[in-house]
């Protein structure tokens, strides 16, 4: 065999991979371009459904507030306007929390990490869940132990917080829940202890994970709280993990670095 017949076979080949290489690079480039295109659809229909749910539901809201004045109605006309405000309640959170998956799978939950104590956050989320709490029994406090400062969003830590210290109240029939500032080594931690029903051992791995959610009948959500605490959390180089023991009690813990 000449050394020219060689060379030609040598270009050939080479000719075929690069054909070939280009082609395959062209289809990924269609490909990308096809999901992002299905990314957008996606978000503008999740945009404009959630913005059309929370028209009527202000309205229903509104109108369940001007009953709620009547002097006339019964014992049961006022227990069935509770009924409608707590769903109402329900359908906004889960309106607010499909819209903050969205904005925070597409990078567009915006986080302005300021220094921050993050102590009168932990009691304005404390006092706005005392109702709750009290409802149910429950001993809601916060023990201070550290007034150190963190770099977060103070909007989002608030929101990171309240699904935590929520979820604590809900999956709790009896006892507490107490929210803890101390310091460990170079981070800040908060930790949100209750006396509920727990976690077992084998679902622990599974609550911070997107629709995760029990069967029990005290899950009305969607499976979106913790998932989104944890993204927050995450975003403001946090970290979050749970402890927690089936019918004693969990404990979920937020760690930031100390602001210097
Ligand atoms: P949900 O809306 O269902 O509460 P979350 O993402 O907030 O969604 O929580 C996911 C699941 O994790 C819950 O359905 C529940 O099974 C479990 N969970 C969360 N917090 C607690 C807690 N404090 N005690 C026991 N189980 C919990």
């Amino acid at each position: 065999m000449n050394i020219e017949f060689l060379i030609i076979i040598f270009l050939a080949l080479l000719i075929f991979v690069a054909v070939f290489g280009i082609a395959r690079a062209s289809d990924k480039i269609i490909l990308n371009m096809k999901l992002k295109k299905i990314d957008k659809i996606n978000d503008d229909f999740i945009a404009t459904v959630s913005h059309q749910l929370r028209t009527p539901l202000t309205v229903i809201g509104g109108y369940a507030e001007i009953l709620k004045g009547e002097v006339n109605l019964s014992k049961e006309g006022r227990e069935n306007i509770l009924k409608i405000n707590n769903a109402v309640s329900h359908l906004n959170d889960l309106v607010n929390d499909i819209l903050d998956v969205s904005k925070i799978e597409t990078g567009k939950k915006i986080f302005n990490l300021e220094k921050i104590n993050p102590v009168p956050i932990v009691h304005n989320v404390i006092s706005n869940l005392e109702r709750l709490a009290k409802s149910k029994s429950l001993k809601l406090e916060v023990e201070v132990f550290s007034t150190a400062d963190i770099n977060v969003d103070p909007t989002h830590l608030k929101q990171a917080l309240k699904n935590v210290i929520k979820n604590g109240i809900k999956y709790t029939k009896t006892g507490s829940v107490i929210v803890k500032i101390n310091t460990e080594g170079s981070d800040l931690l908060i930790s949100v202890s209750d006396t509920g029903k727990g976690i077992a051992e084998k679902d622990i791995e599974k609550v911070f994970d997107k629709f995760y959610k029990d069967d029990g009948k005290d899950s009305s959500g969607a499976g979106l709280g913790l998932w989104i605490a944890k993204q927050i959390v995450i975003k403001m180089r946090g970290k979050i993990n749970v402890k927690s023991k089936e019918n004693s009690g969990s404990t979920f813990v937020f760690r930031f670095p100390i602001a210097l």
